[in-house]
């Protein structure tokens, strides 16, 4: 058979595309609802980290907010104190060139610095007090030096004194230890009614809020949590949480483009961070918050890998379901294909076991009674081909082919046999006589007579008209003798009746033997045919036997 026709029929076959469609029927609709499901899961736990990351940056700017308000708190109670309201009057009021002149110091002030320092020591946290002017010139400072060292002094202050009594800075960087400080001031108001001329400020490290920073405060693990507080119009982080500088520090939170929205970020080493920057309401800051990404959505991964491990479980299993449905079809399907072949190659000898009541059982049924029939039929054409119409012996094809087995046989195992040459006599008186249905009837009864008077191993057959061969198997000179004068007999003295005729006929009977020198099966059919005539000849009605010798 052509091989690409196989191969086609192999691609195409029931069981493949069974099996391709139980694997396409189980992870198309796992692999979607698979896909929907973690789509929502990742938005809900995308929902719940927002929200975590505001929760928790609403508690910050409240505890920031109480920190800060607490710094003002101190700052109002020093500026009530009598020691700075009356230095800074007395500074005041003096005249304007030699308020300016650093050489000779206001003893007030003197008296001011040491009283700011000793305040500066007792507070942990402050890096200087000062007294500023209203265009934030240093006055008086509370450590020496302190005067010279730059700060930020914002430029809204007056807006942020008239809106809330107090004024903060931006953070800036200390440029001795690279910490961040912060200015915060109070207005010094030394008579209620009038203006206040100066400020008292401190400047505070911002390195105070860290403790707020630390995640843990917040009810996290902490370990997988970042955090950093940004300046909101400049998008820089200025003080980072615990360990959260080494994460964040390359990260650009760019806080103005997308605000509000959980952003991915990956940072130098790589790592992927999910991450928020919440603006605080009150200060121009804000929380950059970012959580490790596997941690975050550790649920969304964990969720991937079970619903990939279900549809791969599902798949093997309808896989299997399929394959054994498939056997369950294939199986007694080749069996029949086998059968059909075997049957196709002439072999009837096939029954095919029924082992199930279903179609495919009723088919195998169907295709052994197909089988039968073929066989039946094929043994009633055998028959015909072999058969005599008339008399039901051998015709002469066959009794031939039985003489040359005999031969075979004798070639081989040396057994000799007999073939007898039998001739009705006077046949056509018979026809003449009695009519041509009347001599088929005398055929028939003759014919039948033959098999009553031989054995089971001895064959007879038609061998034209009305001469008829008889082989005796396994038989000497003496028995076929015998076995020839019993049927010669048994035909005399049988009267045949056709149409309530009584005919009377008999036989003349040739016998040959097989020899040794016979060089094929003819050469003793010619002996038994020599003998008949010499049987004719002598009169009829008689048995002749020709021996080899005879010839
Ligand atoms: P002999 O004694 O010499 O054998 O004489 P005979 O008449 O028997 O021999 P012959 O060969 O002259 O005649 C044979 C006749 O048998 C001729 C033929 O019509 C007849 N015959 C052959 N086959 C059949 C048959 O099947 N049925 C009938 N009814 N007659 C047949
Ligand atoms: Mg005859
Ligand atoms: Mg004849």
């Amino acid at each position: 058979m052509d091989k690409r026709k196989n191969k086609h029929r192999y691609l195409l076959s029931i069981r493949n595309r069974i099996f391709v469609f139980a694997i396409l029927v189980t992870a198309i609709p796992s692999l979607s609802m698979g896909l929907l499901l973690q789509n929502m899961l990742q938005t809900t736990l995308e929902e719940k980290v927002k929200q975590k990351f505001v929760d928790s940056a609403q508690i910050m700017e409240r505890e920031i907010s109480l920190w800060l308000k607490k710094r003002v708190y101190d700052l109002t109670v020093f500026s009530n104190a009598s020691i700075v309201s009356e230095a800074v009057t007395a500074y005041l009021k003096m005249p304007e060139e030699k308020a300016n002149g650093d050489e000779n110091q206001h003893p007030n002030i003197t008296i001011l610095e040491t009283y700011l320092s000793t305040l500066q020591h007792q507070f942990k946290g402050y890096v200087r007090i000062l007294v500023l002017s209203r265009t934030g010139a240093v006055i008086a400072a509370s450590e020496s030096g302190g005067r010279d060292r730059p700060f930020t002094f914002p430029d809204d202050y007056i807006q942020q004194i008239s809106d809330q009594q107090w004024f903060k800075s931006n953070a800036y960087i200390d440029a001795r230890d690279k910490s961040p400080l912060i200015l915060i001031g109070v207005p010094l108001f030394l008579d209620q009614l009038y203006e206040y001329e100066t400020l008292l400020a401190i400047e505070v490290r911002l390195t105070g809020l860290l403790t707020l920073l630390d995640p843990v405060k917040f009810g996290d693990s902490g370990d997988w949590t970042y955090q950093s507080l940004v300046n909101m119009k400049t998008g820089q982080q200025f003080l980072y949480g615990r360990g959260a500088k080494k994460v964040l520090n390359q990260i650009d939170p760019s806080p103005s483009s997308d605000r509000q929205t959980l952003r991915e970020y990956v940072n130098g080493k790589g790592e992927r961070l999910m991450g928020l920057v919440v603006p605080f309401r009150e200060l121009e800051w804000g929380l950059f918050i970012v959580e490790n990404y596997e941690k975050a959505f550790s649920g969304v991964i964990h969720a991937r890998h079970r619903n990939i491990l279900i549809i791969c479980c599902f798949s093997v299993l309808m896989g299997l379901v399929a394959y054994l449905l498939t056997r369950q079809i294939m199986v007694p399907l080749s069996a029949l294909t086998r059968g059909a072949e075997r049957v196709a190659e002439g072999d009837l000898n096939v029954l095919l076991p029924v082992r199930r009541n279903d179609e495919i059982g009723f088919a195998t049924t169907v295709f052994n009674e197909m089988v039968a029939k073929l066989k039946l039929s094929q043994a009633e054409l055998e028959q015909l081909a072999t058969t005599d119409p008339l008399t039901g012996l051998n015709n002469r094809k066959r009794v031939m082919s039985i003489l040359r087995d005999h031969y075979e046989y004798y070639r081989r195992y040396k057994t000799a046999f007999s073939v007898l040459m039998l001739d009705v006599d006077h046949f056509k008186d018979v026809n003449d006589t009695y009519g041509h249905q009347a001599g088929d009837t005398v055929l028939k009864q003759v014919a039948e007579i033959f098999n009553e008077n031989l054995r089971n191993v001895d064959s007879a057959g038609r061998y034209g008209g009305e001469e008829f061969l008889v082989i005796l198997a396994e038989s000497g000179v003496e028995e076929s003798i015998q076995a020839a004068e019993r049927i010669r007999k048994a035909v005399a003295s049988h009267t045949v009746i056709h149409e309530e005729q009584e005919i009377q006929v008999h036989i003349s009977i040739g016998i040959g033997r097989i020899h040794k020198q016979d060089g094929d099966e003819q050469n003793i059919v010619a002996r038994a045919d020599m003998a008949l005539y010499r049987a004719k000849d002598e009169g009829r009605n008689r048995v002749v036997y020709h021996a080899a010798d005879d010839l």
